[in-house]
């Protein structure tokens, strides 16, 4: 690995905005939180993957890939963020590296041809040139083909260095936002800077979750100037170091990016969830209260808690008819990161019971956040083999299974209803109108008439009872009259 790379990694892998590092003795601090990689470490992601993740739904840049084909995935729409306007962002762009290619040192070439065609076709607000294991193995300097890609064709040429075998996918969350603060934070400013600008960070627009918040930030006037990066455009990213204050809404690997526009611009970064009716009120409580700290006008305040006050009686009136039909009934939840926590409130909100959540790729604040709102660690899991989740649900420990795709087929083998909660997902669940639409989907799956005929015997299995013959009755005359036929 390059040095510059492995000093940039250690250092954010030494994050001091990170309660966990905080906690540290200097030795250990120094040292890290990185783990010895083991085979299979990639496995559900590695660091270009997390990158890739990361920065795809900033949506009109042209996201390159400079890689042979397998790295890209999908050829189109590799993420499921939505997009307001340009749809640039869901093709896959790739430099398609072959063996040839490697062998005859053509890659940078390759790459520099791959960037002018891409702007000269799609005309993108920036080309963002990741770099894989391939590429960054035969030493193709992407920051230098990006700098002289910039100069000569005039469109801002981002290099993203995250090869997928230098850690996880969390670490690859972890340089794509440094990568987009050493490049393209501060390199433009808004024409009308407000006291209600905000910059949101770790939302990533999945199916459309980010529209559900909006409204309610623009009926309190608040605009998101910076957005990292659902529905993002590059310009929002470029002015994000002119927002008031930062909402950080999940990823825990981008409090590196929170703390330097705090660090290097002075804007104030809070922790908040969009998944629960309470955690919403919260986050906007929050907001709005840091932004009239600094300096926004005080109604905002005021404003804030009439507008709470209207949603949450509203939700909770739609949430009535169904909430009897979920209420006591028990979830398991198998996700990860800050969903451990902030699903599980939303949950308990309507009265369910969540009888285990998983807290892979969970950091120890969001390992803290459910034993506060569990009571104890003691429903808390790291990995479930299917088989364990299999018998967990075969003897009936839970009525849904809350989880990704993965995993729905263990459900469906156990014949227990499914609710997809992962980023694949194609309904919203944020905000006050997501908790009406993520109730509707768990009573719609659990209360589906097909799960008695589905777990009852199948008609093959039930003895048939067949009728007894009816005496043969003959219109006329007697068996004899027939005898000749
Ligand atoms: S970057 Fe490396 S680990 Fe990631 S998909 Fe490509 S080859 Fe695999």
């Amino acid at each position: 690995m390059a040095e510059a790379l492995k000093t940039q990694i250690a250092g954010l892998l030494n994050e001091p905005a990170c309660d966990t590092n905080r906690a540290k003795d200097e030795g250990s601090r120094r040292k890290g939180c990185t783990k010895q990689l083991t085979p299979g470490a990639a496995a559900g992601g590695c660091a270009f993957d997390g990158a890739k993740i990361a920065l795809q739904p900033i949506v009109d840049v042209a996201h390159l890939v400079h890689a042979p084909l397998a790295c890209e995935g999908n050829g189109w729409d590799n993420r499921g963020s939505a997009s307001s306007g340009s749809e640039i962002y869901r093709t896959g762009f790739t430099t398609d590296l072959t063996e040839l290619d490697i062998v005859m040192g053509n890659g940078e070439k390759k790459l520099y041809r791959a960037i002018r065609e891409v702007i000269a076709e799609q005309a993108p607000a920036a080309v963002f040139v990741y770099a894989t294991c391939v590429s960054a193995l035969i030493g193709d300097d992407i920051e230098a083909v990006c700098k002289a890609a910039t100069e000569r064709l005039g469109t801002p040429v981002i290099p993203i260095n995250a090869p997928g075998y230098v850690g996880s996918k969390n670490l690859g969350n972890k340089l794509a936002g440094a990568a987009l603060y050493a490049h393209v934070i501060g390199t433009m400013e808004p024409a009308e800077p407000g006291l209600c600008d905000i910059n949101i960070i770790g939302d990533f627009n999945l199916s459309g979750e980010l529209w559900q918040v909006k409204p309610l930030l623009d009926r309190l006037g608040i605009r998101i100037l910076g957005s990292i990066s659902g529905d993002a455009r590059y310009a929002q990213v470029a002015m994000a170091h002119r927002a008031r204050v930062t909402m950080l809404v999940c990823s825990k690997a981008l409090i590196g990016l929170a703390r330097q526009l705090e660090d290097g611009y002075g804007i104030p970064f809070f922790e908040g969830s969009f998944y629960g009716i309470s955690d919403t009120s919260a986050a906007l409580r929050t907001l709005c209260m840091k932004l009239v700290e600094r300096g926004a006008p005080a109604d905002l305040i005021p404003r804030c808690e009439a507008l709470i006050a209207q949603e949450e009686a509203a939700t909770w009136a739609a949430l009535a008819s169904f909430r009897p039909r979920v209420a006591g009934k028990r979830v398991l939840l198998y996700t990860g990161g800050h969903k451990s926590w902030s699903v599980v409130s939303a949950l308990q909100e309507l009265g369910m019971e969540v009888v285990g959540t998983s807290v892979r790729k969970a950091t120890e604040e969001d390992k803290g956040r459910v034993v506060e709102i569990m009571g104890d660690d003691s429903h808390m899991f790291d990995n479930m083999a299917p088989r364990e989740m299999y018998a967990l649900l075969r003897e009936a420990r839970a009525d849904v299974l809350m989880s990704g795709g993965r995993s729905q087929f263990v459900a469906l083998k156990a014949r227990v209803p499914w609710v997809d909660v992962n980023q694949e997902k194609h309904e919203p669940y944020a905000g006050y109108m997501g908790m009406i639409g993520l109730l509707r989907a768990i009573d719609r799956e659990m209360n589906n008439p097909m799960w008695a005929d589905l777990r009852g015997p199948a008609p093959w299995e039930v003895a048939v009872q067949a009728p007894a013959p009816a005496p043969l009755r003959l219109a006329s005359g007697s068996p004899a009259d027939f005898e000749d036929c």
